[in-house]
């Protein structure tokens, strides 16, 4: 309650004025310098740098091409084997990665120290990733050999979000890399100490110049996308249109993993208890800072037993320092996430909705938001349809699936939705009807499997799918060779 009354002081105006501080304040970033700093204790300045001009990206993009070339021409085993070791060195800095990642993005502690383990699978899976095919072969129209074989671009421009500071660059990296092209990668100005260790530990891993990183926010991230052969982005809706368009302009192709709506739906047989831990856990590990976070929980019919255990499970959750291993929900990203997400809670109470838990700011030097859920909102408000990249979601009571399934495909996002139910036939219709690029029953919506194509629909993603055996299809383009007999 407490909380809900300190949310109705966040007011529009001040939201405003965070907007301008920010902008004046250099929290995250200037044109001449990246800053970022620890979200729980926004005076530690973990890394200031500075940013990098667009002549000086260029400048990145033709020296790594020039050493792509070069490594377009090693054999896979040595591919491999520079990624096997880059997997080596990933392993051996874990814990040095892991508290890094924990001061600048306040990703808590257990989470941080996953993303390492899976960066390092990421690098081994892809070091295989090199032996796969490069091509098939056909019956020549007369005689020879006809095949096709797939080529790198020469130089991947990585775009990168701060949510996954570790496993997104090397997501990226890994497959550009085990293709033959060279990467560039311009990380979020909010991880910029995070993506220059784990370049570093990549760059000692493999020829020089192959793998360059170039710190800096919107006018580095446009340079990249203008000059590199192809590109590679993850953020935000607005952000990755403007990069396709970039790209496009450039002739290079082009890939954009963005934001979400997703929904989890509950449908009246589900186990309450078990879909009220992954409806929590999808909605606020991490303080909701997940692409594929839930942000709108469709329960279908009188479900008392799941909304009741819900909310209890939602309330127990630990808020408080991520270096702390009990901690389940941390800071957000910086005071404008902050204000954002408060500000979304005041908004959505001024049209009729009624926090259930949470609304407010802890007092604190961090950047904190209570996990908060909103009930009674219409499907078409605001905070039912956009992304509030934090730890906020709605509830919306329906009678029936297809209202449940209509509401769910409502949005412009497609990213990932999850089913409950214990009936599969249930479950196979929903999934039929659902348009997003990821469907889940009885999973938490969060949590990517980097051996299966990853991506969305509609606003949530374009370009070909990432990773697993599908980011061959990116990093690479066909060509197709004819070889005729001499005297033929
Ligand atoms: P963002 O869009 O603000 O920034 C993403 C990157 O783009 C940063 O490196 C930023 O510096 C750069 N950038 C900003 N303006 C640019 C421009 N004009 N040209 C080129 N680059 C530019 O996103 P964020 O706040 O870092 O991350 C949060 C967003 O990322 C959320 O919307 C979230 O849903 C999304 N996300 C999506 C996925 C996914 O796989 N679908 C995964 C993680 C995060």
């Amino acid at each position: 309650m407490a909380d809900a009354v300190n949310m109705v002081h966040v007011s529009t105006r001040r939201h405003r004025q965070q907007q301008f501080r920010r902008r004046m304040e250099n929290t995250v970033t200037s044109p001449a310098t990246v800053t970022s700093r620890s979200p729980q204790r926004p005076s530690d300045v973990v890394m200031q740098t500075p940013s990098t001009p667009p002549d000086a990206v260029r400048a990145a993009v033709t020296a790594a091409r020039a050493a792509g070339m070069q490594w377009s021409r090693e054999p896979a085993s040595r591919r491999a084997e520079a990624l096997d070791a880059a997997a080596d060195r990933l392993a051996a800095a874990s814990d040095e990665l892991t508290a890094l990642v924990v001061r600048e993005v306040g990703k808590p502690i257990g989470e941080a120290r996953a993303e390492i383990s899976r960066g390092v699978a990421i690098l081994r899976y892809f070091a295989q990733q090199a032996y796969a095919p490069t091509g098939a072969t056909h019956a020549p129209s007369t005689h020879g050999l006809l095949f096709s074989q797939r080529r790198p671009h020469g130089v991947a421009g990585l775009i990168t979000p701060w949510n996954f500071p570790v496993a997104i660059p090397l997501w990226k990296a890994a497959p550009a890399l085990a293709f033959g092209n060279a990467v560039v990668l311009k990380p979020s100005p909010a991880a910029t100490a995070t993506a220059t260790h784990v370049m570093t530990i990549l760059a000692d891993a493999l020829p020089e110049r192959l793998c360059r990183l170039v710190p800096g926010d919107a006018e580095t991230g446009a340079a990249l996308a203008q000059a590199a052969d192809c590109v590679s982005f993850t953020g935000s809706a607005t952000v990755g249109k403007q990069v396709a368009r970039a790209a496009v302009a450039s002739g290079a192709p082009a890939q954009t993993e963005m934001g979400g709506q997703n929904a989890s739906i509950v449908l009246p047989d589900a186990d309450p208890l078990s879909a009220a831990r992954h409806v929590a856990t999808s909605a606020f590990s991490y303080a909701g800072q997940k692409c594929t976070a839930t942000r709108r929980i469709i329960v279908v019919g009188n479900n008392n037993a799941f909304i009741d255990a819900f909310i209890a499970i939602v309330e127990e959750l630990t808020l408080g320092d991520p270096a702390d291993s009990s901690t389940m929900v941390g800071p957000v990203i910086n005071e404008f996430a902050q204000g954002t997400v408060l500000h979304a809670a005041a908004h959505a109470t001024r049209d009729g909705g009624r926090i259930l838990t949470g609304g407010g700011a802890p007092y604190g030097e961090g950047w904190y938001v209570s996990p908060t859920v909103v009930d009674g909102l219409a499907p078409d408000h605001d905070l039912c349809r956009e992304e509030v990249f934090g730890p906020i979601c709605t509830l919306l009571r329906v009678p029936d699936e297809q209202a449940a399934l209509r509401i769910a495909n409502s949005v412009r996002y497609g990213l990932v939705t999850g089913i409950y139910t214990r009936d599969l036939d249930r479950a196979l219709d929903l999934v039929d009807g659902i348009d997003t690029g990821l469907v889940k029953v009885n999973a938490a919506t969060t949590g990517v499997d980097f051996y299966l194509p990853f991506g969305g629909t509609k606003d949530s993603s374009s370009g070909p799918r990432e990773q697993g055996t599908a980011a061959q299809e990116f990093y690479t383009q066909l060509r197709t060779v004819t070889i005729s007999p001499s005297s033929g």
